[in-house]
Order: structure tokens, then sequence, then C-alpha cells
């Protein structure tokens, strides 16, 4: 908290902090209430980590069903009165991004697609995408971002119904802290810009949708166990929400919780971030996988031996947390690194690796059938499994016997060790042999502020710190399990939420 200035250098009535989805669409909400409205963005370009996402947001049919699952993804860490306004807002996503994209004629679908996992209300659920933009070009348009089409898509929406309305942004702009007034409402922060620092009054209140903390290692040593995990897409997320809201009295809560799965990391260590694995279809624990899909490789740990189902329901989601594993008796992290295995069949099936990135200066690609990155060193090889294991400092007799035992379930069809599905399931038996180290990467956190179904952010003591909101993934309803699409409903849900109720404060 910031003592109160002797003068404001600027004046609104709704200050929004940070421009992703959920800033965006908070200062969309403000505007449309009547409210004037600042948005502060840290970094040179807007965006965060949600133009580089896969633009899928979560919609339901039916509220109440959509309530039943999110309430068992959240294992009692999210009251009801939260979860609800989401699962009601998911049911009116669809109209929603049919209106904001009538400011450029995006093409919006909806599609079904059930929960993760086989829960209360799953069947309930689908996708909103935008399928098409006319004449939008997203490696013109965000020369500096890697992603998939359709995360620029639905940004490019939220940016040009930012513009449509007026509202002014300023980049490279850090809010720094909260000012609260004697009986602690937030009236204004402070902010840096061109070196200095500016007070900015908020006439009703200051919404802070300023993400996560993906990249700041300390704010992850001190809450994750596994140690390091690298961050997969965006620098500019450094927990300076938190920071600021722990400051003013917040509560905070989920701070264990990411969504990361396992990845590479760069030889040349000036890349700053990890790249994901290749994505495969998600499946359903009881349904099985689609009969075409194929995982390429396996993954051992130090000792040489499998650890984990390389291919969880939500490989994405949950694929970091099997390398949390530390082992006292060796005081280490067995899986930190862990191995890929992969071999001449599998090097050829899809690119292994999938850059992503929002940062200026950057480029980064990688070869559709791998050679690139195994003349770049990103990948190893090696000719036979003896050889392989002796350039990864593995016991080669544990490696072989892996391979052996892999190699027999495969034609048996059933991975007796973790459960696999058995289409997935690819021997690993013509040389040469490839390998890469695979560390756990966050693609983006849940942890942050408390906040109620108002999207007011909560104190230590249960009580709303007055005129303080928060959205995004800035303090997720995500605590136990996450649901695809569910950050980015929670960006526009929560975003409009704390948008009008911004606005609706008296000035
Ligand atoms: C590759 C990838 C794919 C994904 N795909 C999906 C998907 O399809 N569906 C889904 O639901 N989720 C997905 N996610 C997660 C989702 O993209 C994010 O959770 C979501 O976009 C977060 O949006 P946000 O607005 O809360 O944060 P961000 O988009 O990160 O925006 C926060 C902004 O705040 C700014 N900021 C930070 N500190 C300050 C400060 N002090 N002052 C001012 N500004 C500040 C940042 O620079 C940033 O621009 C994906 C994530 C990744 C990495």
């Amino acid at each position: 908290m910031s003592r109160i200035p002797q003068h404001w250098d600027m004046e609104t009535d709704v200050v929004v902090v940070g421009f992703g989805y959920a800033g965006g669409m908070t200062a969309i909400a403000a505007h449309d209430a009547g409210a004037r409205v600042l948005i502060l963005e840290k970094m040179p370009d807007p965006g965060g980590i949600s133009v580089c996402s896969a633009g899928g947001l979560r919609v339901a049919r039916d509220a109440e069903q959509a309530f039943r699952y999110l309430q068992a993804t959240n294992a009692g860490t999210t009251p009801d009165d939260v979860l609800r306004r989401l699962a009601q807002g998911m049911t009116e996503l669809p109209d929603l991004a049919r209106e904001l994209a009538a400011v450029n004629g995006a093409v919006v679908g909806v599609r079904d697609s059930p929960g993760n996992y086989p829960l209360p209300g799953n069947d309930t659920f689908g996708f909103v995408y935008i399928d098409d933009l006319p004449g939008f070009d997203a490696s013109k348009a965000f020369p500096h971002v890697k992603g998939s089409p359709q995360g620029a898509r639905l940004f490019k929406v939220v940016l040009d119904n930012v513009a449509k309305r007026g509202i002014p942004v300023r980049t490279s702009a850090p809010a720094r802290r909260l000012v609260q007034d004697s009986d602690g409402a937030v009236i204004g922060l402070i902010v840096e810009i061109d070196g200095k620092e500016i007070a900015v009054r908020a006439r009703c209140a200051v919404v802070l949708a300023c993400g996560g903390f993906e990249g700041d290692g300390e704010l992850q040593r001190q809450f994750w166990q596994a140690k390091p995990v690298l961050s997969a897409a965006y620098r500019g997320n450094t927990g300076d929400g938190i920071r600021m809201a722990q400051a003013a009295g917040a509560q905070l809560w989920h701070m264990w919780h990411y969504h990361g799965s396992y990845g590479f990391k760069h030889p040349d260590p000036a890349y700053p971030f990890a790249i994901r694995m290749k994505r495969l279809p998600d499946w359903q624990p009881g349904q099985g996988l689609r009969g075409d899909v194929r995982m390429a490789w396996i993954m051992v740990d130090r000792t040489g031996r499998r650890f984990v189902n390389e291919y969880e329901p939500y490989m994405q989601d949950t694929g970091a947390r099997a390398m949390d594993r530390f082992d006292p008796a060796t005081q280490s992290y067995p899986a930190i690194p862990a191995t890929l295995i992969v071999d001449e069949e599998g090097r050829k099936l899809y690119p292994l690796g999938a850059p992503t990135y929002n940062e200026r200066g950057l480029s980064l690609g990688w070869s559709r059938d791998n050679q690139a990155e195994v003349q770049s060193g990103l990948l190893g090889q090696a000719n036979s499994l003896d050889e392989l294991a002796e350039q990864c400092g593995l016991p080669a007799a544990a490696v072989t016997a892996t391979v052996d035992r892999w190699n027999r379930m495969c034609a048996a069809g059933v991975d007796d060790s973790f459960g696999r599905p058995p289409t997935s399931m690819v021997p690993i038996a013509t040389p040469p042999f490839y390998f890469g180290r695979l560390w756990p990467v966050v693609s983006n956190t849940q942890g942050g502020p408390v906040h109620d179904s108002e999207q007011r952010v909560i104190d230590a003591f249960g009580r709303p710190i007055p005129r303080l909101f928060a959205a995004g993934e800035l303090g997720s309803v995500f605590g136990h399990l996450y649901m695809s699409g569910g950050n980015l409903a929670e960006c526009f849900v929560g975003g409009r939420t704390a948008g009008r109720n911004a606005a609706a404060l008296g000035k």
C-alpha cells in the first residue's frame, strides 16, 4: 500500500491493470456500464499470455450441470456461489462472443465438447472459438507472438472492441502499488511511466487483471515443490497483482496450482522459454482415445525407468505433476530433468516440440521431421540404447530393460505399469534413437488473491477490500483439477462481472 499522494497526476473512474483477455473484457464492461476507463499494461504490447493461447473458450448449455462439474473438479477449494457465477456465465458466453465478434466480422464457432473428466454434468459443455477473421493475418498483426491462430483471433476481437470504444491504453506502464484511504478503500494506484512514478486516481475502483506468476522464479520456488519449473510463453506476468493485493490485505488461494506439462529447454541459455511438447488430443477416462493417435515417446527418470503415464487424459494440464517427486535419500528430483526416448519411426511422425511465446525479438520454429532440432543439439541421437544411456548418463541396463518391457507391452496392447491408452502405444525399436531432456513447464498459474462471486478481492479475514476487484488467472477459481478452456471462460465471465461492478460504485 502506498501513502495518499499530495496530488493525482491522472484521474479516471475505473483503472484496469493488465491487458490480456481479462483486462480487455473488464474495460469493455466498465465502459459499457458508463464508466471512464484506463487500461495500464506493463509490457510494450498488450496481449499477455492471452494472445498466444489456443483461444478455446469453455461454454455450457445448462448452468446447474456446469456448476456440478465445477464443484467436483474444485474439490472444496472454491465456494459454491463463486462457481455458480462462473457456470451461469459460461451459458452466456456464446451470445457474448457473437456480440463482440460483430466489431470486425469474426466468425464464431460453437461446438460440443465434454469436460475433461467423467464427473457429474460433464456433457453440458462445449467450446467457442473464433473460427475465422476475414483479412486477418496473425503473423502480421502480432509479429512478436507465436501461438495458435484461434488465440490471436480472439484477442484481436477484444482489442478491436477496446479500440472501438476509445478506451485509452497505456503500454510500458507497470502498476507498482495500490493507494488506499484510511478506511482501506482502494482509491488509486502508482504506475511507472517513462521511469517516473505517476499517481492515478480511480474514482470508482481498481481492477487487477495482471495475470499470474509464470515469469517469477521466486514465487514459484516458494509455492511449488518441483524446482525448477520453466515458463512456457510469457515474461510479463511476475506476480505483481499478487503482491499489490497482498499489500492491501488480500488473502491468497490456489498458489500451488499451475497448468503445466513437460517440455524442452533450449540449448541457448539466452532463450527465455521452455518449448512445450507436441499437443495430442485429450481423452476422457472410461472412453479411451481415438484410434489414430500415436504418441512417439516414452519418458524415463534418472534410474532409467518410466515413472508416469506419459499420456494423461489432459496432458497439457497435469503432465508436470509426476515430476514433483523429491527423493530425500538422493536429495534430488529423480524426474527433473526426465529423458525422452524416441526411435527413428517416432522421429518421422510429427514435430515433437511446439514453441510458443509473446516476446519481441524472438523467432523460433520447429521442423516437421525434427531433423533441424537433432542438428541444433536440442535433441540427441544415438545408434543404440546403450549409447543413448551413456550420452544421457543413465544406467544402460535399466534403459534397455525399460524399452524391452515397453515394446512387449506395445505388442500386448496393455501398459500394465501406468495404463497409457493402448492405441497411443508405439514401439521404440528402430535405430537410430533420439533423446531430449524434459522439464516441468508452466503454461499458466492459477494462484492469486481470493475473490468472491462479484470479483471483489477478499482480505485475510474474509471481508471484501473496498473498491478492489480481480479478474482472469490472477486468483483463478481452479483450485484442484483444471478444466480446459476454463481460464478463458474466467477472463470473460469474471472480467465482465468485475467491470460492471467497478463501474457501478459511486464516484
Ligand atoms: C500456450 C497456451 C495456450 C493456452 N490455451 C488456453 C485455451 O485455449 N483456453 C484457456 O482457457 N486457457 C488457455 N491458456 C491459459 C490462458 O491463456 C490464460 O490463463 C489467460 O489468457 C490469462 O489471461 P489474463 O488476462 O488473466 O492474463 P494475461 O493474458 O497474461 O494478461 C495479463 C497482463 O497483465 C500485464 N501485467 C502484469 N503485471 C502488470 C503490472 N504490474 N502493471 C500492468 N500490467 C501488468 C501483463 O503484461 C499481461 O499483458 C493457455 C495458456 C498458454 C500458455
